[in-house]
């Protein structure tokens, strides 16, 4: 994969990157408040400190940028040119601790639904996908 980003766009991006209330989390939340459901914003006390969690539902959904949880996707396969080591092992400790934070909140029963930033192009198929799993 080509490293498409001058230097200052990518130190700008992997500065932003870890924010919470990110723009593709930010229009997760609004589809789904208009769809009716509420809910609880990074909640501290269950693993990973989920996104959005719907707890009468006992439902959680996570909104993951594609670089920093290594999705399978081009935006995910970005190798940054400097710096290389430094973000992929950072990178992989993300995706193990993802893993760690999915078997404990699936082994208490939660539904966990993740949305990738890359999904939230694509209106209509992300809404279909929330309607599923908030009415499964
Ligand atoms: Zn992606």
């Amino acid at each position: 994969m080509v490293d498409f980003l001058t230097k200052e766009q990518r130190s700008f991006n992997m500065s932003h990157i870890r924010n919470k209330n990110t723009r593709p989390e930010i229009f997760v939340r609004s589809i789904v408040h208009r769809m009716g459901y509420r809910y609880t914003l990074h909640r501290k006390d269950l693993p990973g400190n989920p996104d959005m969690v719907l707890a009468r539902h006992h439902k959680i959904i996570f909104v993951h940028g594609c670089f920093w949880h290594m999705h399978k996707c081009r935006y995910g396969k970005v190798k940054p040119a400097t710096n290389a080591k430094f973000w992929q092992t950072k990178r992989e400790g993300n995706v193990d601790r993802d893993k760690r934070n999915l078997r404990k909140l699936r082994k208490n029963r939660w539904k966990v639904l993740i949305v990738w930033e890359c999904q939230t192009r694509h209106i209509e198929k992300l809404t279909e996908n929330l309607h599923k799993f908030l009415t499964s």
